[in-house]
């Protein structure tokens, strides 16, 4: 098999993965995916607190209602004439409108402490679309920076992109397709050379006997360990 080929390939390709590398560790990059991270969780967050905003309603729809139903309970009360009543009767009205009176009081005080409840929940509302809000706006900016990078490498990765495709009349086929397939995986080297007769040249890994005897035959052997291709120089 011709290592030749292969090698000359991957030495213009490791030009390209460079400027592939520069493109993916730009710390544009890095911070976008943070914003985009902070701004997935504000979404869900804004999410959880309307349905809690929504729950609460309910809540105080319903102790506004008992409280409506209470309070006419004891106007009709209040309206009845007692003067014909019995003593023990009267008693026993009092005791009725001061359990409807405390109750009143329980429903007035629940639905203050729920009023209280619903304006925190608009203000951490308010306060997580600011944060979308604003991840979104630095995001954008994070893109442009981006796509400027991006722009400015392009004529080199074109040129190198070309080059190699020139190159490639000189690697063998299936070679070029395995190779092509873990350069996607994004492993480089992808072909390394043997080191000291038994070890592999990227992960130092020993590889056995009947590994390395398949070199001369084959031309390449794959790591196990690493997935690189070996050569024997
Ligand atoms: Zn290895």
């Amino acid at each position: 098999m011709n290592i030749e080929g292969i090698l000359k390939y991957q030495k213009l390709d490791g030009e390209l993965y460079k400027v592939e590398q520069k493109i993916s560790n730009s710390p544009y990059k890095k911070k976008a995916n943070e914003l985009s991270a902070v701004a997935k969780k504000s979404q869900s967050k804004s999410t959880e607190l309307e349905a809690e905003a929504e729950k609460l309603l309910a809540e105080i729809n319903d102790l506004k209602s008992k409280f409506s139903m209470n309070k006419a309970k004891l106007d009709e009360m209040l309206k009845n004439d007692t003067s014909k009543l019995s003593a023990e009767d009267i008693e026993k009205l009092s005791n009725v409108k001061g359990k409807i009176v405390s109750n009143l009081n329980i429903l007035e005080k629940l639905l203050q402490k729920a009023a209280e409840n619903i304006n925190q929940i608009l203000a951490e509302f308010n306060r997580t679309i600011k944060t979308f809000n604003d991840a979104k706006a630095q995001y954008a900016v994070c893109k442009q920076k981006i796509d400027e990078e991006n722009q400015q490498l392009s004529p080199e990765r074109e040129r190198l992109t070309k080059e190699l495709k020139a190159l490639e009349k000189g690697v063998d086929g299936e070679l070029l397709a395995e190779y092509k397939k873990k350069r996607q995986d994004n492993i480089f080297p992808v072909i390394v050379p043997l080191e000291n007769g038994s070890f592999c040249g990227y992960c130092r890994i020993e590889l056995p006997k009947v590994a390395t005897s398949r070199i001369k035959e084959k031309g390449v052997i794959t790591c196990e360990h690493c997935k690189r291709f070996i050569y024997q120089k």
